[in-house]
């Protein structure tokens, strides 16, 4: 057998050799990359392609490789060779059939050996682990688990206690404390000169020049970047706080952007390409572009393209599924089922999370890290508006100079609204009326084996549609928002959900705006249709609507897929996105579902069989194709009695009526969304991102959770109270969906919205329209969202350009669309990414973003790398 492998490899490095690559050693990644050499082969020569198609479709997704990955390359190599030798049988078998056109001339040839080369080459094993690196408790300091459940603790409290609070921010308001915390740090400082290690240690951090951004994130001369003012300060970087703080804080910080990095590449989320450079930097490599994870996300189909095909769907992989604590394991066997040994894929584990999650969580309670971010960003809002005194007349000399384009017509992406509210209430109004007065006569709802006409429902409700005004209609959130018995409604979502109810009647909700009812959501559709029309009528504005899936049965997924199908909804400006509301107890207390698992298996295991057995699930596999993520929606302010930890239960024994905490469903979600996402990646399907609500409302430890478990966010309001995790939110560049006019409405008034703050500061922010029926009064929400943005925080066309451009990174828009929309190098960190002429965003605006964030996290690798130099006998 050795020997055979051995000859095999041998084959291997002639291969190697011919193609003149035998000194080749880069590790890429195996899916991304591959597919973009089989396209090229594809158009080539179709036959050629698709049979390199059909051969490294075995390689990628036979069971073989499964197991092979992550136990030896031998195997692998082997494998390899043996799917080559089988290409070139089957290519003389093409000959003898004296078919000409189905040879491959050597250039194709040469092509294969290139692609066998990649799938040599991207072996796994080199690259990302494919397995969820376990950590156990015991390997935890005590001291950080006493913090994080300290955290968590006063987190459960802070209902009844917004002193709790303190925890987390720096006292400001309190003149008693802020002299006491200015006396202890002078203490700090004093002593700290005295000590002769802490003055040396000083004295390393003088010594280096104060920018020091490593080499790739050195700012090249560029061409069309015009000159501007930079605000630089010199002196030593520890100012204000002493050597071991600083240290201290910077280690802390940088560990919990690894994890981060961690937990975005297992589930194909992207992680912001300057962070990555530095960590690697930390760690004494290098960066390179083909280590970047990025999600994979199918094209818009093309003008004659159906995009509702159900041709060339892959077929069955025979794989077996089962849900094991709450997640999707995956079988290549009945055999491999009952021996309990599933793919290798990562699978997360509950402990290993609640060890990750309570280092950030001890973190953001901890006084020198709390310091330093406090600090950081408040010299981050300061320095912006430094720079914007120096420089706005630049910026806009720039962006006067690019012809064509303006801040109407760059690409928006409306980042957060909900499907079943995204018309606005004169839209609905005017749809009810025209309904009656043209299908007055037709049966629209089945109650107690009666089918009713719409004028039976409306004589029913005592109505004329004739008569309904928008205020009738109440579904508009401001009408009652002022009131204070009003106020007290929208804290609270389940009385605000009833919002949906036009005139109050769920009758029309449920005719008008489910997808699953007696007319199989004909109006919706036909709503979301005229939506999606006006949307493509302006061209440059496009949404991601979420539509609910609940986890009641199983047979949801289907539902919703026959009904997008049925009715055609696929619109080049819409990428659909699922929502999950946490409404476990609900259904609990109804008897629908014994335990949690149950739910997260309705909702969950569908995709997986429609991922493994796309042919027995066409309509699940073409649905799957537009959608783009995961959302979790519901009240955070909900309170729930339960501390998450790693003694949790297990979703199969949650059993009781009691709703799982916040950060208990993310986990869940997540971890079936990371699972789901390798496998589609080795299928050459696209991949999910979860995107969440969080930081609305609620606890601190919500902004935490999702910091881990996340690509991106929707609201991120609290990320006010804690400096901790705003500089984290900053530094890591986790886009943040941010929708003042819905805060205004439910949670905190316009004038109080930190966006503008944070938009200061660098963080990625986008605007949302979250629920235009609700909080809208024109037929362009999100322009009235940007208007009124603009016009109360005095926003310069640069500043709204920036958001636009943020809403298409962070929008779940194919990688082609977004280089057509963005510009070809999108992906390049800072002004090199930027293409003025597609986003009107000035390129002195984009550098200094990038330069001040490299600023922000070359401090913490210096801090880091000074330490291990300072460090004896090394
Ligand atoms: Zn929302």
């Amino acid at each position: 057998m050795d020997d055979e492998i051995e000859e095999m490899e041998e084959d291997m490095e002639e291969v190697m050799e011919e193609v003149g690559l035998s000194s080749c050693k880069s590790s890429v990644h195996m899916s991304h990359k591959t597919r973009d050499v089989l396209k090229h082969c594809e158009t080539r020569n179709k036959e050629c392609g698709l049979f390199i198609n059909s051969v490294s479709e075995q390689t990628l997704c036979s069971p073989f490789l499964c197991c092979t990955v992550g136990k030896s390359k031998r195997n692998y190599v082997h494998f390899l060779v043996w799917s080559f030798k089988t290409a070139q049988q089957h290519w003389g078998k093409c000959l003898s059939d004296k078919n000409k056109s189905l040879v491959p001339d050597n250039k194709n040839l040469h092509i294969l050996k290139l692609v066998l080369l990649f799938l040599l080459a991207s072996n796994p094993t080199d690259e990302m682990p494919r397995n969820f690196p376990k950590m156990s408790l015991c390997e935890m300091d005590e001291s950080v688990l006493l913090l994080a459940e300290k955290v968590y603790a006063s987190a459960l409290k802070e209902e009844n206690n917004r002193d709790a609070m303190a925890l987390f921010t720096v006292p400001e308001d309190c003149p008693i404390g802020l002299h006491e915390e200015r006396e202890r740090e002078l203490q700090k400082g004093l002593a700290e000169q005295r000590s002769e290690e802490s003055a040396r240690r000083m004295k390393n951090f003088k010594q280096k020049p104060l920018c020091s951004p490593p080499e790739p994130c050195q700012a090249s001369p560029q061409e069309n970047l015009p000159d501007f003012q930079r605000v630089t300060i010199s002196g030593d970087y520890c100012a204000g706080i002493t050597v071991e703080d600083y240290e201290q804080a910077s280690k802390s910080l940088l560990k919990a952007l690894f994890v981060r990095e961690k937990y975005s590449r297992l589930a194909f989320h992207r992680f912001h390409r300057t962070t990555a450079r530095f960590l690697r930097s930390a760690e004494d490599t290098t960066w390179s572009e083909e280590d970047e994870v990025l999600p994979a996300i199918s094209p818009c189909p093309g003008v004659g393209q159906d995009p509702y095909s159900m041709e060339d769907i892959p077929k069955d992989l025979g794989y077996q599924l089962q849900m094991k604590d709450g997640i999707v394991h995956v079988y290549a066997s009945q055999g491999a089922l009952e021996q309990q040994e599933p793919l290798c894929l990562p699978y997360p584990n509950l402990e290993t999370f609640a060890v990750d999650l309570s280092h950030v969580l001890a973190m953001i309670a901890d006084g020198p890290t709390k310091t330093y971010c406090h600090r950081r960003l408040n010299f981050l809002a300061s320095k912006f508006n430094l720079h914007e005194m120096l420089n706005e007349m630049a910026e806009l000399k720039e962006l006067k100079k690019v012809p064509h384009r303006d801040f109407y017509n760059v690409r928006k992406v409306d980042t957060h609204i909900h499907a079943a509210a995204c018309m606005n209430q004169k839209h609905l109004l005017k749809f009810i009326q025209e309904t009656y007065e043209t299908e007055a006569e037709r049966a629209v709802l089945e109650r107690g084996g009666e089918k009713l006409t719409l004028g039976q429902v409306f004589r029913d409700l005592t109505m004329n549609p004739y008569d309904l005004t928008v205020d009738s209609l109440d579904v508009h959130a401001v009408s009652n928002a002022f009131k204070a018995a009003g106020r007290q409604t929208f804290h609270r979502f389940d009385k605000f959900n009833s919002k949906y109810n036009p005139v109050g009647a769920s009758e029309l909700r449920e005719i008008y705006l489910k997808t699953d009812n007696y007319i199989k959501g004909e109006y919706f559709a036909r709503l979301i249709k005229e939506v999606a029309h006006g949307l493509e009528e302006s061209k440059y504005q496009h949404a991601e609507p979420r539509l609910s899936i609940y986890g009641r049965s199983p047979d949801e997924w289907l539902t919703l897929a026959s009904w997008f199908i049925q009715h055609r909804l696929h619109s080049p400006n819409l990428r659909w996105m699922i929502q999950v509301p946490r409404i476990y107890d609900i259904f609990k207390s109804r008897k629908l579902i014994p335990n949690f698992a149950k739910m997260l298996e309705n909702i969950f295991l569908p995709l997986f069989e429609a991922t493994v057995n796309p042919q027995k699930n066409k309509e699940v596999h073409v649905f799957l194709k537009y959608l783009t993520g995961f959302d979790s929606v519901d009240d955070e302010s909900k309170h729930s009695d339960h501390m998450f930890s790693f003694s949790s239960p297990k979703p199969e024994s949650w059993t009781t009526d009691e709703n799982p905490p916040y950060t208990y469903y993310l986990f869940h979600m997540y971890a079936n969304i990371m699972v789901l996402n390798n496998l589609r990646k080795e299928r050459g399907l696209n991949t999910f991102q979860f995107r969440p609500h969080c930081g609305e409302a609620g606890s601190i430890t919500h902004l935490v959770s999702a910091f881990l478990t996340a690509d991106n966010i929707s609201h991120g309001l609290n990320l006010k109270k804690s400096p901790v995790l705003q500089y984290l939110y900053y530094l890591a560049q986790v886009p943040i969906a941010m929708s003042p006019l819905s805060n205004n409405s439910l949670f905190l008034e316009y004038s109080k919205n930190p966006l503008r703050e944070f938009l200061h500061k660098g963080l990625c922010l986008s605007l949302s329209t979250d629920d235009p029926m609700q909080f809208h009064y024109t037929k362009e929400a999100l322009m009235e969202e940007y208007a009124i943005a603009a016009q109360l925080w005095k926003l310069s066309t640069c500043d709204v350009c920036e958001i636009a451009r943020n809403s298409v990174l962070q929008s779940g828009l194919s990688h082609q669309e977004k280089q057509h929309f963005l510009g070809p190098n999108y992906l390049q960190d800072g002004p090199e990414g930027n293409n003025i002429r597609r986003t009107n965003v000035a390129q002195i605006r984009v550098s200094y973003r990038h330069e001040t964030l490299c600023n922000e996290l070359s401090f913490l690798v210096d801090a880091v790398k000074m330490e291990a130099a300072a460090m004896p006998g090394q």
